[in-house]
């Protein structure tokens, strides 16, 4: 990594940002790839980036990074840890680049780069675009409600990138669901409040609530394929004030993950009539019920994912992993899977953060490393972005030849 980029990520990193607030460091993305000469335009479903260089005929390729930081207090310890103070849901947070979205920045504009490095090995249109608010999972959402695909060339391929725990030089490829669906839901079960001496009087919420948290788990073992992930977690549950008055209505939260738009489907509806069937029990009105967030997986293009592994694998260097269809994909969640749905054929990578013999040393102790989302994550990212930078370089000249 050049001296250039490594102040770069320092820069990103102690100066994190919000999803949709990332407007200094979508302002430092948009400079640089200006003065690298590619046409940029900004504000884009919000705070979103997107920078068009134009090289001759070709394909249209797009490079993506996300922007936002986390809510959360950095405890690496580290020289050029966020000390970033704001407000976050009406209340003060620290604000940290966890998920190493600093890393994917840094190497988005070393791709950025490298590419115009060697203009004679590649033809077409690059197409570089930075996301808000990946992890509100609904940036990518807004750029396309905000015209992405009238206002830009559409892209004939995507690639993106998310650095992670394996060991530095290692890409990771995922065939197939690369990420898991996931589901937000607010559930408000009505009832009819009143004195707790007299429940004949009332309808009480919290019954109904109660029946549903554990019927729901049923979705899961009785309905969903047991060979088939997914996952539905209650983790809000708020009723009541004080033990004598049964409350006029319960509200809780819900996540829900899959791989499968099938398994995404049975979750989504079997949660929706077990919530109808725990209130029509009690002759209460229907539940109010609400989609908070939601994402597809990221489902890799398989001719891409077998183009750009073989070209990956030519160049040498790094170790290609290529995890196949049969075997699960991650368990987390990125909505990529909006640009991946709106009809462009993507490739979503892993690339290792963290040196192998640190990786070791925690075995050795029984600990995990600290993870995307951890206050200690603090990746090895001069060894990251240079793996990413090539990673990415050979992706898009290997999409834009023949
Ligand atoms: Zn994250
Ligand atoms: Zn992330």
């Amino acid at each position: 990594m050049t001296p250039a980029l490594d102040a770069l990520y320092k820069d990103l990193h102690e100066h994190p940002e919000l999803g949709f607030k990332e407007l200094r460091t979508a302002a430092l993305l948009a400079n640089r790839m200006r003065k690298l000469g590619f046409e940029v335009t900004e504000k884009v479903g919000g705070t979103g980036v997107v920078a068009i260089y134009r090289n001759g005929d070709g394909p249209t390729v797009m490079v993506r990074t996300d922007l936002d930081g986390l809510p959360m207090e950095e405890k690496t310890g580290l020289p050029y840890a966020s000390r970033v103070k704001t407000e976050y849901n009406g209340k003060p947070t620290f604000v940290t680049h966890a998920c190493g979205h600093d890393v994917h920045m840094t190497w988005w504009i070393g791709t950025a780069e490298a590419l115009l490095k060697v203009k004679d090995q590649w033809h077409g249109t690059l197409m570089f675009v930075g996301q808000p608010a990946e992890e509100l999972v609904s940036g990518a959402d807004a750029m396309i409600k905000d015209g992405f695909l009238s206002r830009f060339p559409k892209p004939d391929y995507g690639f993106a990138a998310h650095v992670s725990t394996s060991p530095t030089g290692t890409i990771t490829i995922k065939e197939g669901a690369a990420t898991s669906a996931v589901d937000g839901l607010e559930i408000i079960f009505k009832g009819r409040g009143g004195h707790g001496s007299m429940p004949q009087t009332t309808i009480d919420p919290i019954i109904e609530a109660s029946r549903f948290v554990t019927d729901v788990q049923t979705v899961i073992s009785r309905e969903k394929d047991p060979a088939e992930f997914g996952v539905v977690t209650v983790g809000v549950f708020q009723a009541g004030s004080v033990g004598n008055i049964i409350p006029d209505e319960a509200r809780l939260q819900l996540s829900m993950r899959s791989f499968s738009p099938k398994v995404r489907e049975l979750l989504l509806d079997g949660v929706k009539r077990t919530a109808d069937a725990s209130a029509a029990a009690l002759k209460a009105p229907s539940p109010e019920i609400r989609h908070l967030v939601g994402a597809a997986s990221v489902l890799n293009d398989t001719a891409l994912t077998a183009k750009t592994a073989d070209a990956l694998r030519r160049a040498g260097g790094d170790e290609v992993v290529v995890i196949p269809l049969s075997a699960p994909g991650s368990s987390g969640s990125e909505d990529y899977s909006a640009f991946v749905e709106a009809g462009i054929p993507s490739v979503y990578m892993m690339i290792g953060g963290f040196d192998a013999a640190l990786i070791e040393d925690y075995k050795r102790r029984g600990e995990p490393v600290p993870s995307n989302h951890s206050p200690f994550f603090a990746p090895d990212a001069m060894k990251a972005v240079k793996v990413g930078v090539s990673a990415l370089s050979i992706s898009v000249i290997s999409a834009m030849s023949k």
